[in-house]
């Protein structure tokens, strides 16, 4: 039996990956599972998995959660300190499935801890870049990633020579409005940025592959996983997400992973690494599908790439303030206070006005972080 920990378990990762979990409930004991507010479906899950630590991140539903779980035994806890704690828990796998940057601190505490951790919280990896990639290093821990596109790299980069790659490209769906004009663009509702054609994801992360920010942020954590340099990384849209990302090596060869459109598939490779499990996913049915198509990204409609790639080149500080900027933007856009097309503007407009010195430990990308979001904040409201 192998222990497992989930942070953001109320989540569509986090969900997913419990319906792995239940295929086969006497290989696996969960350890911990996290929410934020959403107490009452971590209680159940709590119950259902029999976890030894249940935690809430927001310290306010923690009365619900301990109401919720009273004589069953499970401990627990609540608030970002609680968060970190349980993270610091040895498994044999953690999953860091917390969306956005209010995940790095838990999974700064996972691998601090040596843990093997399953990272879909790309945000995290953005965020905290250089600081992570040596405390990985440091500790002894290993990241295994969880998104999609990164999943597939690591797999046609097995038996393969970094320095024998001369491309990696990152596929992307293009999103729910990759044919809008600039005009519909402006006008898109968060309803229609969040309906993905392919994918069934959360808000957040669905508003992302509409604006392309997705495959921005993905593009800084290619960077960081697979060091073969940013000119070596690049992006095609691939509007049928059956591709999920290539490697292509010097002598021409490119090794590409297909797949269901289900993070099924990433997870479960994730959770059975070295090895495979199953999964319920259907198999790819090609002819079915029949046609797959590639298109070059449009940066002038969708300029999310260009600024990412340009934060990435600017190192330091930078991606994090992107990605600051870039989640207060899209919570800003769900409210309904801004434009989709806004969201861009915001983003690169705390970058031009914000560069503070490169982070070298957590608590600095933490505080960059604070200051980004409060200066994005101030320029929503200047609006
Ligand atoms: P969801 O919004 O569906 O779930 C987020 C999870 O994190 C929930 O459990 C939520 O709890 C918890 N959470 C939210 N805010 C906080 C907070 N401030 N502190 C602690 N916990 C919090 O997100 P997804 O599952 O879609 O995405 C999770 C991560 O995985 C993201 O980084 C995303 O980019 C990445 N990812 C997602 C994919 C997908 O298919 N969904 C694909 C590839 C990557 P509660 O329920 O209480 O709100």
């Amino acid at each position: 039996m192998r222990s497992i920990s989930i942070f953001g378990a109320t989540g569509s990762v986090g969900t997913s990956t419990l319906d792995l979990v239940r295929q086969d409930r006497s290989a696996w004991g969960v350890k911990v599972l996290t929410a934020n507010r959403n107490a009452g479906a971590l209680a159940a899950l709590a119950r259902e998995f029999n976890v030894q630590d249940a935690v809430v991140a927001d310290e306010n539903c923690l009365p619900e959660l301990r109401d919720a779980l009273a004589g069953s035994g499970i401990a627990v806890s609540g608030g970002r300190a609680a968060l970190c704690e349980a993270a610091a828990i040895t498994a044999d796998v953690t999953v860091a499935a917390i969306v956005g940057c209010a995940g790095l601190e838990p999974v700064m505490a996972a691998i601090e801890q040596g843990n093997t951790i399953a990272l879909a919280n790309k945000e995290a990896l953005v965020s905290a870049g250089e600081v992570m990639t040596a405390a990985v290093k440091n500790h002894g821990a290993t990241l295994l990633p969880v998104d999609s596109e990164h999943n597939a790299i690591f797999q046609c980069l097995q038996g393969g020579r970094t320095e024998d790659v001369r491309w990696i490209t990152l596929t992307a769906s293009g999103g729910p409005l990759r044919t809008w004009s600039q005009e519909r663009l402006a006008a898109a509702t968060p309803a229609q940025a969040v309906a993905h054609p392919n994918w069934d994801m959360g808000a957040k992360i669905s508003v992302d592959s509409a604006t392309m920010f997705n495959k921005g942020l993905e593009l800084i954590e290619a960077h960081h996983l697979f060091p073969v340099g940013l000119d070596k990384l690049r992006i095609v849209v691939h509007p049928q997400s059956v591709i999920h990302s290539m490697v292509e090596y010097r002598d021409g060869s490119t090794l590409a992973q297909l797949g269901p459109s289900d993070m099924k598939v990433p997870i479960a490779s994730c959770l059975a690494w070295p090895g495979r499990m199953d999964t319920p996913c259907e198999p790819l049915d090609l002819a079915g599908i029949g046609t797959l198509t590639f298109e070059t990204p449009d940066e002038d409609r969708f300029p999310a790439t260009r600024l990412a790639r340009e934060a990435a080149l600017a190192g330091g500080a930078a991606p994090a303030v992107l990605n600051a900027a870039n989640e207060v933007a899209v919570a800003a856009f769900l409210d309904g206070k801004i434009q989709f097309t806004q969201i861009a503007v915001v983003v690169a407009n705390t970058l031009a006005n914000y560069a503070p010195p490169p982070p070298a430990t957590l608590a600095d990308v933490m505080a960059i972080d604070t200051d980004a979001r409060a200066r994005a904040s101030a320029m929503l409201e200047s609006n």
